[in-house]
Order: C-alpha cells, then sequence, then structure tokens
C-alpha cells in the first residue's frame, strides 16, 4: 500500500508539474500585448472647439468618445491616461507632456469646414451653422518631432481600420482649393501632415490627432450620436493600435 501511495503521489507531482509548466509556458508564449496610450480630450470648456449642426459642443462629443475609447483600450489589456477630461486643459503645449514614457498619444477631436461652406438652418427655432457638403474621418502627424514614423505607423494603422470598419477618410483637409492644403501622409487611408498642431509637436512620443467626424454635417452629427457607429469607431482604434504598436 505504501508504494502505491508514493506512486500515486508521484504521479499527482507529475500531474501537478505539468499543469503548472502548462500555465508558465501559455503566459510565456501567448501573452496579452499590452501598450500605454494617453488620450487628449480635444478643446476645454472655455473653448470648446467646433459646434455641431444642433448647436452641441465638439469638447462633448470628444469627451464622450475620448471615454469610450478609454474603456475599450483597457477591455484589451491596455493602460490608458485620459488628457483634458476635466474641460480644464486650457494650456495646449502642457497636454502631451503628461503622456512622457508612455507608447502612444492620441489627440481626439471631431471636424468642421472652412466658413464659406456654411449656411444657417433653425432646428428648433434657434439660429444655427451646417454644412452637409463634407464628411469623414482625418488623421494627422506632424514632423517636428522625433517619432514620425511611429506617428505614421499608428495612423496608417488607425485608416486602415476605419476603412474595413465602412468609414471614409473625408480628404477635405489636403484640397488646395475647399480645405487647408494638408498633404497627405498616407492618402489611402487619410492621414495627413500638419506639422504645427501643438499638442503633436510637442509630444515626446509617438502622436496622431484623429478627427471622427464632421459634426457640422447634419447626417454625420446623428452617426456620431449613435453608440453602435461609436463602438466601430473605438474598435477600429483599438485593433489598429494593438497591430501598430507591436
Ligand atoms: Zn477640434
Amino acid at each position: 500500500m505504501i508504494g502505491v501511495h508514493l506512486r500515486s503521489s508521484a504521479s499527482i507531482r507529475g500531474l501537478i508539474l505539468v499543469l503548472l509548466f502548462g500555465v508558465l509556458a501559455s503566459w510565456r508564449f501567448d501573452p496579452a500585448f499590452a501598450a500605454s496610450i494617453a488620450i487628449d480630450v480635444g478643446h476645454y470648456f472655455e473653448k470648446p472647439g467646433v459646434i455641431s449642426a444642433r448647436g452641441v459642443t465638439e469638447f462633448e462629443y470628444n469627451l464622450r468618445l475620448s471615454r469610450e475609447l478609454a474603456a475599450s483600450l483597457q477591455k484589451a489589456g491596455h493602460k490608458t491616461l485620459l488628457i483634458g477630461d476635466d474641460g480644464l486643459a486650457d494650456n495646449l503645449g502642457r497636454r502631451s507632456p503628461r503622456a512622457a514614457g508612455m507608447d502612444l498619444f492620441i489627440s481626439v477631436h471631431h471636424d468642421s469646414v472652412q466658413p464659406r461652406f456654411l449656411s444657417v438652418w433653425e432646428p428648433e427655432g434657434e439660429q444655427l451653422l451646417y454644412s452637409d457638403r463634407f464628411s469623414g474621418y482625418s488623421l494627422f502627424v506632424s514632423r517636428l518631432h522625433a517619432h514620425t514614423g511611429a506617428s505614421l505607423r499608428c495612423a496608417s494603422a488607425i485608416g486602415a481600420a476605419m476603412r474595413r470598419a465602412g468609414f471614409t477618410p473625408s480628404r477635405y483637409h489636403a484640397d488646395p482649393i475647399v480645405g487647408e492644403n494638408r498633404p497627405f501622409a498616407d492618402e489611402e487611408n487619410g492621414v495627413h501632415y500638419f506639422d504645427n498642431l501643438a499638442v503633436l509637436k510637442t509630444a515626446g512620443i509617438p502622436a496622431l490627432l484623429f478627427e471622427a467626424g464632421v459634426l457640422v454635417n447634419r447626417e454625420e452629427e446623428l452617426r456620431m450620436r449613435d453608440p453602435a457607429v461609436r463602438k466601430r469607431i473605438v474598435d477600429a482604434i483599438t485593433t489598429a493600435v494593438g497591430v501598430c504598436l507591436q
């Protein structure tokens, strides 16, 4: 009996060792890739950015999308830092330095168009400005810091994931006549160079600015209000970040 007992203890010990090795091996060879990502909420209470076709501030849209993006990235195992979510970050140059040591800085915005394209409408008796001429997302990177290559890699990956998710780049910013003549860095995926953007050029880490959609476009504003559309956006960014930073 003693011999049998010893053998079974030995085999139990062996089994435990095999299980332990299995757990360690799966941990060692199949790690959940974890990065640290700073999410900058574009604008602040005092200067809230674009006023949408229905009179809502861009800051409100930026804050909601930034929070949803942070939750999505955390769920994927990443560490996140929200910058400017208190609505008080009025010094743009102080935003990206807060992300020092992190892997990526994403500034979240929503877009407008040149003032000359805006018309007046009165959705609920209030006079507001709109333009249905342009729609779509845009991405920007700066060439005035040390990480242009890595920034562009992530911006392109996000643009590609957005296209796969059914979104279209606006292309508006590259147009010398109707836009601002911001040259394409990656035309297919809707990425432009915008060298002098304060939040980008002051970043000591890879950095990009994301315009989710055009808020003065009446239909696009409704899309940006749709939780299912926003989920497709944050899913696309989360997937892209997992790829470009690995
Ligand atoms: Zn903005």
